[in-house]
């Protein structure tokens, strides 16, 4: 096959294959197939009929002719010839028999197959001019019966002639009628399909292809609109199709911009609260700068961080924490005269922007009225919890700073009076850069020093007043944590354990504690008679921890010390922050085995009505209390009311920084159990304070 061949033979098939796996031009073009066919099957009868009819009155319009003519011989009918015509007739022509009757029915002559039996032909003596005639043996004859009137005689001639041929002339019209038929529909259908193809067909195609595109690009669904369009109802619905089209793009372009006003919003806001974020936050406050900078005026930032959050987060669930941060937010931005630029900058931290000629002295009672908008109680279902918050202060004081920068400041800040119990909004000052600078170094050193054991714990006495000896019994011992830096020497806890709390190293911090407390518990149990119980200090946020009694568990389990001995001491302060929670907390502990002690008691606002529900072995007074002694009559009442306190309770009491004899002899006399201090002894490392419990043993 040549190229060209194939090539039309591709184009042919190209064209009929869209028209013959098209459902619906198949279905018109069958049905048109059928329609017609059908069509030309009813006129095909009557057609056949008819001209079945015709081919017999020619058969009988030339009987009739060839008779008459046979039978008239120059005018004259000769019935002497008659006989001899008629047989001529017979071998000459169609006529398969003949013959001439009077009219009163004698036969006047005969030849043939002339057995015309019952034939009814009666309406012949009538009417001169009609024919009768009849069909037998199964049409293949056919009778007539006409009359004729020769020189005056009036004959009947019956004539029987062969109409066999016929059927075949039937059979040949019909087979090519049918032919026909069959052309006229194949031309017809195919032309049906071609005229479907042109106006159906293509333009459903283009209009399913158009759709199918605006389909998998519905945002550049106007880009598939058909442009040219037929001039039928199928250009009306491509027109209609146009216009929905457009109406999807121009949907999808509204929905993309709400998409991105909406994307917009929430990279710029906070979704719980619905207050500008952190980024916004600093775009407001470049902004503000810039215009301050330039009319050299003050722009102030406030970051308000909610001092209990935490402890409302872990024991009221977190739900309970979205409301008050929700409630916080809403107060702070609808509260404040004048409106002032706030935002949710991270957890329980917001930030305020404030410009304009603003003293440090108005912005001193703008943190008031903050304080005061957010100390409002809030109820939780049925519990009343009331905010407390710090803030930081920073000044831009007309300087050209960057919004960084003056958050940061705001944030050391906000550190410093966080580190202070009694602050409750705290100014920059460029010397606490110096100290952040300082305390990031001191976070660094520890990492390192937890990592390469840097830390030793150091052991202080605790004796039993109770005893009659000279020298006070040793009761216990209390692990205090020291810190051997190369360079810097011997740091004291309080130099060090604020930053590991606020940086979250005190979980590790205190782990290692207890760890080397319950392994000194073992080898002094190994070594001596008598070895003493170990007080170790929790610090507020390992005690907040959820996890501790699993920790402690687990550590004394690991180390395989009797629990008996060890003691854990929880600072009053602590304890009160969420006294349900350090219900709970202290039944785990106390399930485990080892004693619990609240450690500088006095000085954290206690409940009395907690301090009889807690689960506690001892209360321990505060140094600040005990140092008083004989010198402050305060003092003295506050002591002697604790050791009563402590013994109606049922609790051992404790002094702590017990130095002088005076303070002792008071203590003895008032009934306090324990004491510990420097009069005792101060703060040893384990090989030294071992020495003491050999000599004890
Ligand atoms: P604290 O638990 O109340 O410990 C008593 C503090 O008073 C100790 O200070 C101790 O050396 C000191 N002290 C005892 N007797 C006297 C005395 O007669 N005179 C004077 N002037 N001081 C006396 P230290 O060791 O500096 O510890 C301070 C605080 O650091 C502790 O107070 C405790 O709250 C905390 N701390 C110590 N070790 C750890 C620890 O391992 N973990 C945690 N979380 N906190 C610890
Ligand atoms: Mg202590
Ligand atoms: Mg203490």
């Amino acid at each position: 096959m040549s190229q060209t061949q194939a090539g039309i033979m591709d184009f042919r098939w190209n064209l009929w294959r869209p028209l013959l796996d098209c459902k619906l031009c198949r279905s018109i073009a069958f049905s048109v197939f059928v329609l017609i066919l059908a069509i030309e099957s009813i006129i095909l009868i009557p057609s056949s009929l008819n001209f079945y009819n015709n081919e017999l009155r020619r058969l009988e319009e030339k009987a009739v002719a060839t008779v008459n003519a046979a039978l008239m011989i120059d005018g004259q009918l000769q019935p002497e010839r008659l006989q001899v015509q008629v047989s001529g007739l017979l071998r000459d022509t169609q006529i398969l028999g003949l013959s001439v009757l009077r009219r009163d029915g004698s036969i006047l002559s005969h030849a043939g197959d002339a057995d015309f039996g019952d034939f009814k032909f009666e309406v012949v003596l009538q009417d001169p001019f009609q024919i009768a005639r009849r069909r037998i043996r199964n049409g293949r004859c056919y009778d007539i019966a006409w009359s004729r009137n020769i020189n005056g005689t009036p004959l009947i001639l019956l004539a029987r002639m062969d109409s066999s041929g016929l059927n075949t002339a039937l059979v040949a019209f019909v087979l090519r009628i049918a032919g026909l038929v069959a052309l006229i529909v194949a031309v017809v259908t195919s032309g049906t399909m071609l005229v479907l193809y042109r106006s159906v067909l293509n333009p459903i195609l283009r209009l399913r292809g158009s759709m199918l595109a605006a389909a998998a690009n519905p945002n550049r669904a106007h880009d598939f609109r058909i442009s040219e369009r037929p001039g039928d109802e199928l250009g009306d619905v491509f027109e209609a199709h146009n216009q929905m089209l457009r109406r999807v793009a121009e949907s999808k372009l509204a929905d993309r911009l709400r998409a991105e006003e909406q994307a917009r919003f929430l990279v710029r806001h906070d979704t719980l609260t619905g207050l500008p974020n952190r980024t916004f936050f600093l775009e407001h406050l470049r902004q503000a700068l810039q215009a301050a900078c330039q009319r050299r005026e003050n722009v102030v930032v406030f970051v308000v961080n909610l001092a209990a959050f935490r402890a409302i987060n872990d024991s009221l669930g977190q739900a309970a924490g979205d409301r008050v941060l929700r409630e916080a937010a809403r107060r702070l931005n609808e509260g404040l005269q004048p409106p002032l630029f706030v935002a949710r900058l991270a957890g329980d931290d917001f930030g305020i922007a404030w410009a304009g000629p603003i003293p440090p002295s108005d912005s001193a009672a703008q943190a008031e009225q903050i304080l005061a908008k957010l100390s409002h109680p809030i109820n939780l279902s049925g519990t009343e919890v009331r905010l407390q918050a710090r803030i930081g202060i920073a000044h831009s004081k007309g300087d050209c700073v960057d919004p960084e920068t003056l958050l940061h400041d705001a944030n050391l800040a906000l550190s410093r009076a966080r580190d202070d119990a009694q602050t409750r909004y705290q100014f920059f000052a460029p010397s606490m850069t110096e100290e952040a600078r300082r305390r990031q170094e001191i976070e660094r050193e520890l990492r390192y020093a937890l990592e390469h054991e840097g830390l030793q714990l150091f052991y202080q006495a605790k004796v039993d007043l109770g005893s009659v000896e000279d020298e006070p019994h040793l009761a216990a011992c209390e692990a205090l944590i020291r810190w051997r830096h190369p360079t810097w020497g011997i740091l004291s806890p309080a130099q060090f354990i604020p930053i590991a709390e606020a940086t979250g190293l005190i979980l590790r911090l205190g782990d290692w504690a207890l760890h080397a407390a319950c392994a000194q518990i073992c080898s002094w149990q190994a070594e001596h008679r008598t070895p003493p119980r170990i007080a170790v200090n929790l610090s507020a946020e390992q005690f907040r921890d959820r996890d501790l009694p699993e920790r402690v568990g687990r550590i004394l389990q690991a180390c395989g010390t009797d629990p008996a001995l060890l003691e854990l001491e929880i600072t009053e302060s602590a304890a009160m922050e969420d006294a349900a929670n350090t219900m709970k907390t202290l039944s785990a502990l106390r399930k485990l085995g080892v004693r619990l002690a609240i450690d500088d008691f006095g000085t954290g606002y206690s409940s009395l009505s907690y301090l009889r529900k807690f689960e506690i072995d001892s209360i321990k007074i505060d140094k600040s209390f005990v140092d008083d002694i004989s010198r402050d009559a305060n003092a003295d009442a506050i002591c002697e009311t604790i050791i009563s306190l402590g013994r109606s309770l049922g609790k051992r009491v404790v002094a702590e920084g017990v130095e002088t004899d005076t303070q002792l002899e008071f203590l003895r006399s008032r009934g306090c159990h324990e004491a510990q201090g420097y009069l005792f002894g101060r703060p040893v490392p384990a090989p030294e304070f071992a020495i003491r419990l050999a000599r004890h043993d």
